[in-house]
């Protein structure tokens, strides 16, 4: 039987599947060029939370790649400290603070160590961040990607709902947010292949996700993320809702 900790983290699980699945019907309808073995986008600076975090390690312990995962872990590579995460952004832009709010971090970074032949190992586990890594045009030919406004929009608003499930918890860059998780007593087989002195390093670079303290939106963008919101906050997990639980609404 669950203990209380772990029902939670696996409801947290389950409500960041519904928006991961949310988020893929929402963006169904517009035209990337974004293809299998296309990986440009693939570095090291990709943004999680330890709900996302965990995900990957359920999927890496029922393929018993503990070791593969270790080593990826163990590698040298380039991450910076993380200043502030998505929802910190935006609470100090909402409280006038953009001065002090320099969101440009760790815009420089080497290929993501889950990357083998150009195809993402953990691939259906990856993280939302991941998931919305997209580009309408050839990102090899002109060097950057491009995305609608809108789609841009819908990104930051559901990096800042994902944060806001795993608030409280870890939030950083995805190989330290590891890092750190390996610690955790179900991730053990994983620390076995992991130097003490990685994960330190790891942990002191990493921030708390905090809730939501309100969206960055244009008056023409707040229909669409209402709308948006609305569906994800309406979908189902057993009884309740997504909304009902991140609002403490969901009984029994
Ligand atoms: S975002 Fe760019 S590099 Fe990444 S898959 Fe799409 S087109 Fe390729
Ligand atoms: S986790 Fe997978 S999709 Fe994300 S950057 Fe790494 S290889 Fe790419």
């Amino acid at each position: 039987m669950m203990d209380g900790q772990a029902a939670m983290g696996d409801m947290k699980q389950k409500i960041a599947a519904k928006i991961f699945a949310h988020y893929a019907k929402w963006t169904a309808a517009e035209t990337f060029f974004c293809r299998k073995g296309c990986s440009l986008c693939c570095t090291q600076n990709v943004m999680i939370t330890a709900v996302e975090g965990q995900i990957i390690y359920d999927y890496i312990a029922a393929r018993k790649m503990e070791r593969w995962l270790g080593e990826r872990l163990s590698v040298a590579r380039q991450t910076q400290p993380v200043r502030l995460t998505t929802n910190g952004f935006a609470r100090l832009c909402l409280a006038g603070n953009v001065e002090d709010s320099d969101e440009e971090q760790a815009s420089h970074a080497g290929i993501c160590p889950f990357l083998a032949e150009d195809c993402c190992t953990i691939y259906a586990a990856r993280p939302f961040a991941c998931r919305s890594f997209a580009s309408t045009r050839n990102c090899h030919a002109s060097g950057t990607a491009c995305l609608p406004e809108r789609v841009v929009v819908v990104n930051t608003v559901t990096m800042q709902l994902i944060e806001h499930v795993g608030q409280r918890g870890y939030w950083g860059n995805m190989l330290d947010v590891l890092l750190a998780q390996s610690r955790h007593a179900d991730n053990r087989e994983v620390k076995k292949y992991i130097d003490e002195a990685f994960i330190d390093a790891a942990q002191a670079r990493i921030l708390r996700a905090e809730p939501i303290p309100g969206f960055l939106l244009k008056p023409e963008e707040e229909q669409e993320v209402q709308e948006y919101l609305h569906t994800v906050l309406a979908e189902n997990i057993g009884a309740a809702t997504v909304g009902d639980i991140l609002n403490n609404r969901a009984h029994g």
